[in-house]
């Protein structure tokens, strides 16, 4: 059966292309009813932390990727955290230390730098040259005795040579002896080697194929070479091309958006990710680009995960949200868009959260809409700004005219907003900078009680009535974003 795993090291955010690794890994394994394993690489101590293995656990949550065996689900290879897998380590560099796979050398830094330099200055490769490989077993047991310091390397044998049959790459083969020295299996400490323990814990977790990033092409030699010491059969592989940003670098923060995290909080679908990161890098043959998870599962093929690297494009991931998102039902999309609106800070205590607003604001946008936060960009022409509606209808007449105060309330809104001087943020103390504005405008024009309120209200809200100014004004900080600035007067 397919025993398949996604194993992130927590040393931070998920990155698309962890996640986009994942993704194959799981749609695999539930096309193939097989297991999908979640296995944490925390052996470099310094930079693992747990906040960052439960933000990755949360991302993958997120995007659906559900697995059956893991760190907090547990399972029959637990422990899943290679912290907690010490004694399994441990217990195979014995096993190859006694069959003579693998041996002590005590060599001291300084003497392996010493090495390393002439190696360089002879134009040889900088590999280990062997010093302890076929040491005098006396010598050996005299160091041990007296305690010096050692670490356990891996002998590579002579004459190996390594060949695989990778489903992305096709045959990759390495000339093992002249590409690595004998390398270290566990440091001076005690501590395991990544490429000891990944090799291990696919061995022991059975796994039967390993999708990965083509990165760590170059540590598949190495694992390789510690399977076959170990007798296991090594699982098939299949090394995925990078993911690049528009300058055709590997994609990185740089680029922007980067993380799934940041993604999920812009407000992208996890079903229009994980749509979008399958066909990045993988196709079925047909110029298909949407696809629900279940055609996914049934489609994915790892033989057609493509060899070129692949350009992420944030406006075909756009896109593609845009056709998930329209084609919700008009309830799911109201309530994405009133949960969106709660969390950039729409609503105050005055503007709440109601079923009308969203579906005004839902149906004025549901023809274009690609993300649920462009909703934002809309809510003012939703709430505020029907002006022209208002001028249309006479009710204002009175205000328009030149002594109900309209046009010089309107022109000082508008250059105060202008000059940033009017407080239209979300900011805590909002009340506050809005009491202080006030008073100014009132300074300014003598006006005060109604003659100062409505007029204001009108050339800011479009409105002769509605909920308190100061709050709905709140909410303009989320247009400014946008190219939709207010039209403070007529
Ligand atoms: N822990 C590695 C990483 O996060 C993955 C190694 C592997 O898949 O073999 O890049």
């Amino acid at each position: 059966t397919v025993r398949v795993r996604f194993a992130p090291s927590p040393t931070g955010a998920l990155h698309v292309g962890g996640a986009r690794t994942a993704l194959y890994n799981w749609l695999l394994a539930r096309q193939q009813k097989g297991h999908f394993v979640l296995r944490v690489e925390d052996t470099d101590l310094a930079r693992s932390t747990r906040e960052s293995e439960e933000m990755v656990l949360r991302d993958l949550r997120w995007l659906g990727l559900t697995w059956d065996e893991g760190p907090d689900v547990g399972g029959v290879c637990s422990p899943y955290r290679q912290s907690e897998r010490g004694e399994c380590y441990k217990q195979f560099a014995r096993k190859l230390i006694k069959e003579g796979k693998a041996y002590p050398c005590f060599c001291t830094e300084e003497e392996l730098e010493q090495k390393r330099l002439e190696a360089e200055a002879q134009g040889r490769p900088p590999q280990y040259d062997g010093t302890w490989r076929d040491a005098n077993p006396d010598e050996v047991k005299m160091r041990l005795e007296r305690g010096d310091e050692y670490t356990i390397r891996f002998r590579v044998p002579e004459g190996s040579r390594v060949v695989i049959d990778d489903a992305v790459r096709g045959k990759v083969a390495w000339d093992a002896n002249s590409t690595v020295g004998d390398f270290i299996l566990l440091r001076s400490n005690g501590v395991p080697v990544y490429n000891f323990c990944v090799a291990v814990d696919d061995a022991l977790m059975g796994i039967s194929t390993v999708i990965r990033a083509e990165e760590h092409l170059t540590n598949t030699l190495r694992q390789v070479l510690i399977l076959r010491a170990l007798d296991f059969e090594p699982p098939q592989y299949a090394h995925c091309s990078l993911i690049l940003g528009a300058d055709r670098s590997k994609l990185s923060k740089r680029h922007g958006a980067a993380s799934v995290t940041q993604f999920r909080e812009e407000g992208y679908l996890p079903v229009a990710m994980v749509n979008y990161l399958a066909t990045l890098g993988w196709n079925d043959g047909t110029e298909k680009e949407i696809y629900s998870v279940e055609e996914l599962v049934e489609a994915f093929d790892i033989n057609r995960i493509t060899k070129s690297a692949a350009m992420f494009d944030k406006d075909k991931l756009r896109f593609i949200n845009g056709q998930h998102l329209r084609a919700l039902p008009q309830e799911e999309i109201e309530t994405l868009v009133i949960d969106e609106w709660k969390r950039s800070g729409v609503f105050t205590d005055v503007i709440q959260p109601s079923a009308p607003l969203g579906s005004t604001a839902t149906a004025l946008v549901r023809g274009s809409l690609e993300l649920v936060n462009d909703a934002n960009a809309e809510i003012l022409s939703a709430l505020s700004y029907p002006l022209q509606e208002t001028i249309a209808s006479g009710e204002a007449d009175e205000l328009i005219a030149e002594d109900g105060g309209f046009a010089e309330l309107a022109s000082i809104a508008l250059r105060d907003y202008d000059a940033g001087v009017m407080p239209i943020g979300n900011d805590d103390d909002h009340a506050t900078q809005w009491k202080e504005w006030l008073t100014t405008v009132r300074k300014e024009t003598k006006r005060k009680g109604k003659r100062l309120f409505h007029p204001l209200r009108l050339a800011l809200t479009g409105k002769m009535s509605g909920p308190d100014v100061g709050q709905i004004i709140r909410v303009l900080h989320l247009t400014e974003e946008s190219d939709a600035s207010p039209s403070l007067v007529p």
